[in-house]
């Protein structure tokens, strides 16, 4: 069994990131600017955001934080988006999620200007995923399949299946390991007799958001296991979707939690950013 170490792959991705800004500079004047918007003092979110602007930091990149009241009004938050659309200094847009209960979340989405969507959820680059356009592709989903591609896990021709169906892991995910020739399943809340469809996984990855969900008799021998989960236990330990005790002696690969999925998911991120900067600059 091997543990895909997803801060490790992190590190050396943002290493190549850092060496590569000298000559972005040197091509374009700049570094690659992100602004993170934070609406009220959620701490999980604190955290996110921190960690967002530390690994722009890492990468030698510009970030700018914007906290704003939790009463703010939609209205506001959306002329503050604007803005940042119009400011040509501003090469990516986030809006940490989730929102306080009066913003509608899609309304913000929709008016981030898709180019300067790093967390591609604009329906322009969820439209041009399904239609195998270029896009910038949503980051946990995009660092799932960069970490297959550095364990040598080829899904061509596999059994994958998902579990979990939302727009910012479940579906992408799965658009992009049939774009990589997998026999995708998606399983959800409502799929009757779950283990028999997760048996036949060869790539079985969990979105769920219950910790220790996967269990060992869910899962077949030598099966690729992607645990995509960050729940927090009553200890304060974080744990995933997946029993990893359990489940890891079953598994060809496995990834922990913490220190698999979530490293990686902030550092194409950072890719996004660099590419949103590049493809701004060079469609002038
Ligand atoms: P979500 O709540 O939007 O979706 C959960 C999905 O799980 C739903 O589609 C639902 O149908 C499915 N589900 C719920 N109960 C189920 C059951 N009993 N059987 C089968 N399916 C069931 O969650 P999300 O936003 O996709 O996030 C999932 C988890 O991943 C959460 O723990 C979240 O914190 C974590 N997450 C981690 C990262 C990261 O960077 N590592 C990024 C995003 C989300």
């Amino acid at each position: 069994m091997t543990i895909i170490d997803g801060k490790a792959l992190s590190a050396e991705l943002k290493a190549q990131m850092a060496a590569g800004m000298p000559q972005i500079i040197e091509r374009y004047g700049r570094v690659p600017h992100l602004v993170v918007i934070l609406v009220g003092e959620n701490p999980a979110s604190q955290t996110y955001v921190r960690n967002k602007a530390k690994g722009c930091e890492t990468v030698g990149m510009k970030s700018t934080v914007i906290t704003l009241p939790e009463d703010i009004t939609e209205a506001d938050l959306l002329q503050q988006i604007e803005a940042l659309n119009a400011d040509d200094s501003v090469d990516g847009i986030l809006v940490q999620l989730p929102l306080p209960k009066h913003i509608r979340e899609q309304k913000v989405i929709d008016t981030i200007s898709y180019e300067k969507d790093v967390d591609g959820f604009h329906p322009m680059n969820v439209a041009r995923l399904w239609q195998n356009k270029p896009c910038i592709v949503a980051c946990t989903p995009k660092g799932i399949m960069e970490m297959l591609k550095a364990y040598g896990i080829v899904p061509n021709g596999k059994r994958a299946v998902v579990i979990g169906r939302s727009n910012i892991v479940g579906k992408p995910i799965a658009k992009l390991l049939l774009d990589a020739n997998a026999t995708v399943t998606i399983a959800h809340s409502r799929t009757e007799d779950l283990p028999s469809i997760t048996r036949e996984a060869d790539i079985l990855v969990a979105a769920i958001g219950k910790p220790k969900f996967v269990t060992a008799d869910m899962v077949k021998d030598g099966a690729v296991i992607i645990d995509v989960g960050i729940n927090r236990q009553e200890d304060g330990k974080l744990c995933g979707d997946v029993d990893y005790e359990s489940v890891a002696p079953k598994a060809s690969f496995i990834t922990p939690v913490p220190g698999g999925v979530g490293p990686m998911t902030i550092t194409m991120l950072l890719q996004n950013t660099i590419e949103c900067f590049e493809n701004r600059m060079t469609a002038r």
